[in-house]
């Protein structure tokens, strides 16, 4: 029986290994990771942190077991440490015996994912300093802020995931501080509407301060004398007190580390895979790499931009499952394609709700694309509605009504999800003539007559 042989158990793992497993009966799958916890949703982590989803094993999606029903062994706590391509094989430690095994394999797929980016500052090991990726991370975050009860926590990096979290802090009761590097929260959108964003979250007590960068966290009562809180609380040395940044000293008992995410494409280098931009592994839309009979997908590895079509990383959930699916259905001898992604993205901060897709203003000029914009604010509802609330759309596309080339969207609830009508258009490369009387639904509860994406398109 010809075996496939998946490396990592999340996202892309699974979805390969299902796949596989609908489009072969007849294969062995054999589906290795070094973690504990298999299949789960590390987007809904935050609002299991907030408390708001009560159990961490409500984000998983199957279980071991589950999946041994439909013939798919998982092997958990076991890490792949090398790829023999020639031979094909895989080198495969048991974590808990420390004995090693080597596994022959007639396809492979590798869905390793990545790793935060931990800045290498001084104190990033004190007790109270986080990193958010996996289940054990955020039920460590859980119960620290459950125990210990933080006053004043900083969020080093205002991206999605730096974002969600302020939120769940918020809901906690913590001071809030995101410290961003960049001279802007959310560094793929334009500053005009990161602005608005930021002024909300002024409004709501979180405190905002980009453009600046931390140095070091500290601990214990040296670092306090120095600041001068001399009259507070004095922790042990080895638990976290203040952020040190460029700027100044903010007093902070909790820190989350979240200005990135690197690949794990170091097994597959060392195998001799070919690497694309920002080391991630190179793919073509078959997820095959430059080796016969390995597949790569996830945010382990790149994807096509759609718009530019260019090779871009952007480690999605959403891609890591279509790449994952696309990757079991050919490693099992089906003709599958997944051509590429748009760069649509979306997160919610306490009430209000962010989106983009497509290119932004600064993508536009790294490329000399020539670009028009247009912004509007209008309302989520008929302005009669009771709770239609306020929406900002922004639009690029090329002049005279040419091609449509980004949109970006902040605003109150029933905004954010608005942005899947630019990504579909976008997908099918849609100009901004053919976009001006597109039959958006209507009623007074959901959208004024004119929607206000088509009062935006409408402008050009
Ligand atoms: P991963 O989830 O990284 O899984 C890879 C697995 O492989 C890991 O278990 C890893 O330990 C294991 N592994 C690595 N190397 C080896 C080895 N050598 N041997 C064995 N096992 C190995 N995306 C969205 O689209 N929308 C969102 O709202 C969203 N929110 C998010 C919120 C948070 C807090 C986080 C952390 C992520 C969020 N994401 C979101 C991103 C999304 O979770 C990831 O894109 C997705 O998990 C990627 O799946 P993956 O299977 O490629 O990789």
């Amino acid at each position: 029986m010809a075996i496939l042989a998946v490396i990592g158990g999340v996202a892309a793992g699974m979805s390969a290994a299902a796949k596989a497993r609908r489009t072969n009966a007849d294969l062995e799958i054999r589906v290795y990771t070094d973690e504990a916890h298999i299949s789960y949703g590390a987007c809904g982590l935050p609002y299991y942190i907030s408390g708001e989803i009560e159990k961490e094993t409500r984000l998983m999606a199957r279980s071991v077991e589950q999946f041994a029903t439909l013939g798919i062994k998982v092997f958990t706590r076991y890490r792949v440490e090398e790829i023999r391509p020639r031979d094909q094989i895989i080198q495969v430690r048991n974590l808990n015996t420390g004995e090693m095994t080597e596994v022959a394999y007639d396809q492979l797929v590798i869905a390793t994912g990545a790793s935060v980016l931990v800045p290498p500052v001084e104190g990033r090991d004190l007790t109270g300093v986080f990193k958010l990726r996996n289940v054990v991370d955020g039920v460590a975050i859980r119960r620290y802020i459950e125990e210990t009860k933080p006053k004043a926590g900083v969020i080093v990096g205002g991206g999605y995931i730096g974002l969600e979290m302020a939120e769940t802090m918020h809901r906690y009761g913590i001071k809030v501080t995101i410290v961003e590097m960049a001279p802007q929260i959310v560094p793929n959108m334009d500053k005009d509407m990161a602005q608005i964003l930021e002024n909300y979250l002024i409004s709501q007590g979180i405190e905002v301060r980009t453009a600046e960068k931390v140095l070091s966290l500290r601990g214990g009562r040296e670092s306090i004398d120095q600041a001068g809180f001399s009259g507070e609380e004095v922790f042990p040395p080895d638990r976290l007190q203040q952020v040190i940044t460029e700027r100044g000293i903010i007093p902070a008992d909790l820190v989350l580390l979240s200005v990135g995410v690197v690949p794990n494409s170091q097994l597959a280098e060392k195998a001799g895979i070919e690497l694309g931009v920002r080391r991630a592994i190179r793919i073509n839309s078959r997820m095959e790499t430059n080796l016969p009979r390995i597949y790569a997908a996830g945010d382990c590895a790149n994807t096509t931009h759609l718009v530019t079509g260019e090779e871009v990383y952007i480690p999605m959930g959403t891609t890591a499952n279509k790449q994952g699916r696309t990757a079991g259905e050919n490693a099992a001898g089906g003709k599958a394609e997944f051509k590429g992604v748009v760069g649509t993205g979306i997160a919610k901060v306490l009430d209000l709700e962010i989106a983009r897709t497509g290119l932004n203003e600064r993508e536009c000029q790294d490329r000399d694309l020539p670009y028009e914009v247009r912004i509007i604010k209008a309302w989520t509802k008929a302005g009669y509605y009771p709770g239609a609330g306020q929406i900002h759309v922004k639009v690029l596309a090329q002049k005279s009504g040419g091609r449509l080339l980004g949109a970006q969207i902040v605003g109150q609830a029933g905004s954010g999800k608005r942005i899947d009508v630019f990504a579909a258009a976008l997908t099918l490369g849609a100009t901004i003539e053919q976009l001006k009387d597109l039959d958006l639904a209507y009623a007074p509860p959901f959208a004024p007559v004119y929607d206000p994406i088509l009062v935006a398109i409408n402008q050009f």
